[in-house]
């Protein structure tokens, strides 16, 4: 049985920095009263690691004591729930991600200087109302997520507009909502859908080209991860799973000789690495002799024998 773990499976650049931001403060101010504001990640694994070393989330601002040390997740606030926030804690660390950080300077600026703002996004999703939330100048703001929507957005604007994009918003939906704005308006249209999104989605489907099953682990409240899972089933037999326990109620055909391991942006390096373990101890105890055996983790240029990430394949 071959196994290929994707190599951009797992914690983006934008989770990676906020978790270990995290994790490496909580450790050297022990007994300190650390929170997170809001989910750090749509992952409770995660979560409940976090917890198990004394990080609490807190959902509402009012539950901010004036000792605690607070930290922002990756998808950013509102201008006006960092300022509260400010007031109330005792510290705040800010791990909002560069790529979002760059999309709230691009709306606070262009609406200062009188842009109205279109958001391409789902207006429920945190990311999206920490963007709204940097709208200044009382300018217009639209959230829309399909052409009838912007049809509708821009009989209400009258001047100039700026439009951004959610970064994990769907690729395809962005590219047409795009072309028609730049056919039909002469708006200012910022490309801001994160690339990491998209390399991750890109090299999945060109692994499912190359193995017999596709395993997808993550959070199913995790919305990249979902995607990832619906782009690969369509072409693919593909399982997604929580956890490594999961495996357990999967039964994966026999005929099978390769299964491809990817992940969600929010999963971490351990679930992973959790899953690939439990596959290789059950492919020896199922001694399948005349399988190959081998753990791939850069399927397009490794061969087998040379050392990738510390494993000899
Ligand atoms: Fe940042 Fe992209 Fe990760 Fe979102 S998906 S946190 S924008 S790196």
């Amino acid at each position: 049985m071959i196994i290929k773990v994707a190599q951009s499976a797992g914690f983006c650049f934008g989770v990676q920095r906020a978790v270990e931001g995290v994790l490496a403060w909580a450790k050297a101010n022990k007994g300190k009263s650390v929170k997170i504001y809001g989910m750090l990640i749509h992952n409770s694994y995660v979560i409940d690691k976090l917890k198990e070393l004394g990080i609490e989330v807190v959902e509402d601002i009012e539950q901010i004591a004036k000792e605690d040390i607070i930290f922002i997740r990756s998808h950013g606030v509102s201008m006006d729930e960092y300022a509260e926030i400010e007031k109330r804690a005792e510290k705040v660390y800010d791990f909002t991600c560069p790529y979002v950080k760059k999309i709230h300077e691009i709306v606070k600026e262009h609406s200062e200087n009188g842009y109205d703002i279109i958001v391409v996004g789902d207006m429920n999703h945190p990311e999206v109302k920490g963007i709204v939330g940097h709208v200044s100048n009382n300018r217009k703001c639209f959230v829309i997520d399909s052409i009838e929507k912007v049809k509708e957005a821009t009989n209400q604007i009258e001047g100039k507009a700026v439009v951004v994009c959610q970064t994990t918003f769907d690729n395809k939906k962005w590219s047409d909502i795009r072309e028609f704005l730049e056919s039909h308006t002469n708006y200012k249209v910022f490309d801001t859908i994160c690339k990491a999104t998209i390399n991750r989605q890109k090299e999945a489907a060109e692994l499912a080209k190359r193995v017999d099953i596709m395993l997808v682990v993550g959070d199913k409240k995790s919305s990249n991860t979902n995607k990832l899972y619906q782009l690969l089933n369509e072409t693919k037999p593909t399982f997604f799973i929580e956890k490594v326990e999961d495996l357990d109620s999967i039964k994966l055909d026999s005929s099978a000789k390769s299964i491809g391991v990817t992940a969600g942006a929010s999963t971490s390096p351990e679930q992973i690495e959790e899953v690939v373990k439990y596959l290789e101890e059950k492919f020896n105890e199922m001694n399948l002799k005349d399988f190959e055996r081998l753990i791939d983790r850069s399927f397009s240029t490794v061969q087998r024998g040379e050392v990738v990430k510390g494993r000899i394949i």
